[in-house]
């Protein structure tokens, strides 16, 4: 169901009116104590857009990527990407459930994550097969009725708030001649359970949002818990990758915007020559590019989020998007911090915050080259490099 511009604009008011109470400094402080933004989240969840992607019999609003995008976009202008990782963790994620859970896993599970009273976090990358997933080793193995999950994993964002997680895990050893074969997703409890040691990663941006290593030994789970079909985890895991790249590329955009309007409000009011640096072309025209490429990486965005919504095959753009939106929405970062001069060395001007969240969305969730060898593989038919 594609909504009207006029109803896109809706959505961006409510969200805008939403993060007047949660302003550049809240962020500031939740990112510097380390502190996960509940009452953000509360808020979020009280006006039902935590549900946004999920189907309406589930408790959702059934929408699509296309409505999300307006979401992430004010988020990450306004607030920056710890408010849009609160937001994406029910964006992506469920994605695999949505489409390959069974009927009762949805019905359990679906309504408590759209109105908040769950979260989720999302267990693939592991410390020693990097962008390779096809080399994951965190096995569980068949135990009866149950399966006993042995394995790490690394960077797992949320788990020390959710209540479950999306686990993928091998459950036969890799075939080199079908390697992705033989992996499977587990959708599990992980609150208060045996068998699963988190500690968190002391990193240098997102801070609200807490990013783990995760130590399993003799982790339980159970059959039911299977999301599509034993073996064949990857190919569910697959179907959340294209709109974790769209929701990415939104997130950028919107990351970019917020930078580069701090960098123009501050070159209107910065005056050193006797006038605002913004009247120095050197200052004026990056930023004029930067605005440019911007639009231009959120036409590409759009155009993805609505072939996916449309149910139609989005891979090269969905990765085209995520490779134009943080490339923009770094550059226009990198520029805001030149032109703040020695006062974007202070974190109550912000514009560092965005600058390092920009640059973290060019290693991850896909780095810039993992999209050039899937666009000149997959879309160019040049021998496979990796
Ligand atoms: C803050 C944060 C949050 C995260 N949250 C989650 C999460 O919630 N869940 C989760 O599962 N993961 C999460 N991740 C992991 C993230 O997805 C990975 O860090 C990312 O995919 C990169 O993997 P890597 O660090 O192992 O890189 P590596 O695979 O070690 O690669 C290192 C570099 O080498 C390059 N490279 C490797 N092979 C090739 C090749 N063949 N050709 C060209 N270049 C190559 C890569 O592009 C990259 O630049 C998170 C990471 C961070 C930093």
């Amino acid at each position: 169901m594609a909504l009207e511009q006029s109803e896109l604009d809706l959505i961006r008011d409510s969200i805008r009116k939403i993060t007047e109470d949660f302003d550049l400094e809240y962020w500031r402080l939740k990112d510097k104590k380390k502190e996960y933004p509940w009452d953000f989240k509360d808020a979020l969840a009280a006006g039902g857009w935590l549900g946004m992607l999920m189907p309406e019999e589930y408790g959702g609003m059934g929408l699509g990527l296309t409505e999300v995008g307006v979401v992430l976009d004010e988020l990450g202008q306004r607030c920056g990407f710890n408010a849009n990782s609160v937001f994406q963790y029910y964006v992506f994620p469920p994605g695999p459930v949505i489409h390959h859970g069974s009927d009762e896993m949805k019905k359990e599970f679906l309504p408590r994550l759209a109105s908040g009273e769950e979260m989720m976090c999302f267990g693939v990358s592991e410390p020693d097969n990097g962008v390779d997933t096809s080399r994951l080793k965190t096995f569980a193995k068949k135990d009866g009725g149950r399966y006993l999950v042995n394995g790490r994993k690394v960077w797992i964002s949320n788990a020390l708030n959710a209540h479950r997680i999306l686990l993928l895990t091998r459950t036969r050893p890799r075939d080199p001649e079908r390697p992705f074969d033989g992996m499977t997703l587990f959708l599990t409890h992980l609150k208060g359970k045996k068998g699963v040691e988190i500690n968190r990663i002391d990193k240098i941006m997102r801070n609200a949002v807490d990013s783990n290593e995760m130590v399993f030994e003799n982790f339980e789970v159970f059959e039911n818990e299977i999301v599509g079909e034993e073996g064949r985890g990857f190919r569910c895991l697959i179907d959340g990758l294209n709109p974790e790249r769209i929701a990415v590329a939104q997130t950028c955009i919107g990351l970019g915007r917020g930078a580069l309007n701090l960098a123009v409000q501050y070159s209107k009011d910065r005056i050193v020559f006797d006038r605002p640096i913004g009247k120095n072309q050197a200052v004026a025209h990056p930023l004029a590019e930067s605005w440019i490429r911007l639009e231009a990486a959120d036409l590409v965005t759009q155009k993805a989020a609505r072939l996916f919504d449309e149910g139609k095959a989005c891979g090269p753009e969905a990765n085209a998007a995520k490779f134009l939106a943080s490339d923009a929405a770094f550059e226009a970062a990198d520029r805001a911090m030149q032109f703040h001069g020695g006062f974007s060395m202070s974190t109550e001007y912000h514009v560092s915050r965005f600058w390092m969240e920009a640059r973290h969305l060019k290693i991850a969730p896909i780095s810039q080259q993992m999209v050039l060898n899937f666009i000149s593989d997959k879309v160019l038919g040049l021998p496979k490099s990796y």
